[in-house]
């Protein structure tokens, strides 16, 4: 029945059947058979064959139910298996836990994610595109703009990673890959919520760079790094508080304070 059930798929199926678009079972099944279009083709004549040999109530009312992949009816919809269905599948990537996590931003988490893939548009990436002549970096105005530098190895961007990790009083030696920024995200904390708290703060420090770079390059307006510091405790402050209700997130404040106490 495969080929049968790939010309009912078609577009013009209900045409090519003589039935209307929005024939149901009932509408074409009635006490003296099937109303069928006499068959025009090996499908439709082994279609009828296949209906002729089954055995259908009449007086029980059609109703629409949603199918697996293999064409199984169910009883329930489910959007994880229809995504399935729908997406080509890739290979799964080491970092994802890093970018998407209980209790993470999506905002955040969608930076994070652009930034692990290489597809933010750096200066560097525009260069490569024929958009910009120049791609030096607009916040330390030295170096290339790669993702790597913005984010990991600008001496701005350094001295924000240092005084975050330092809060909650972490060891900090820099990072000079995407990879050790990861590997160091990946490496799990034995205290309650550290590693979540680490998580947030690093998407934090992603997305606050990037707006920062953003605003120089847009508006002109310079903000110091120490004017970061404040604005990141706020968010970060925010953040924790936000999730000190739920019993799995509770706690990252403390961690985020205890830098303070130095
Ligand atoms: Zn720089």
């Amino acid at each position: 029945m495969e080929t049968a059930h790939q010309d009912l798929n078609r577009p013009d199926a209900h045409q090519v059947y003589g039935l209307p678009l929005d024939a149901t079972v009932s509408k074409a099944l009635t006490r003296n058979g099937w109303i069928f279009r006499g068959a025009r083709s090996d499908n439709a004549e082994s279609l009828m064959c296949y209906l002729t040999g089954k055995e259908l109530k009449l007086d029980v009312k059609d109703v629409y139910l949603w199918a697996n992949s293999n064409g199984d009816p169910q009883d329930r919809f489910s959007f994880a298996d229809t995504w399935k269905v729908c997406k080509t599948p890739a290979p799964e990537v080491p970092w994802h836990k890093q970018v998407w996590f209980p209790g993470s931003i999506p905002k955040y988490s969608f930076m994070m994610w652009l930034a692990c893939l290489d597809r933010m548009p750096t200066m560097s990436r525009l260069r490569n595109w024929g958009l910009v002549e120049d791609d030096t970096c607009i916040l330390c105005e030295i170096y290339n703009e790669t993702r790597d530098h913005l984010f990991l190895r600008c001496p701005y961007s350094y001295d924000l990673w240092r005084w975050c990790i330092s809060r909650m009083q972490l060891h900090f030696m820099g990072f000079s890959t995407w990879d050790r920024l990861i590997l160091w995200l990946q490496a799990p904390c034995s205290e309650g919520n550290l590693s979540t708290l680490k998580l947030l703060v690093a998407q934090a420090v992603i997305y606050t760079l990037w707006h920062e770079r953003n605003a120089r390059l847009f508006t002109g307006k310079r903000t110091p790094v120490e004017g970061l510091y404040h604005l990141l405790d706020r968010r970060i402050r925010n953040t924790c508080l936000a999730r000190d209700k739920s019993p799995k997130l509770r706690g990252m404040l403390e961690y985020w304070f205890r830098g303070l106490s130095n």
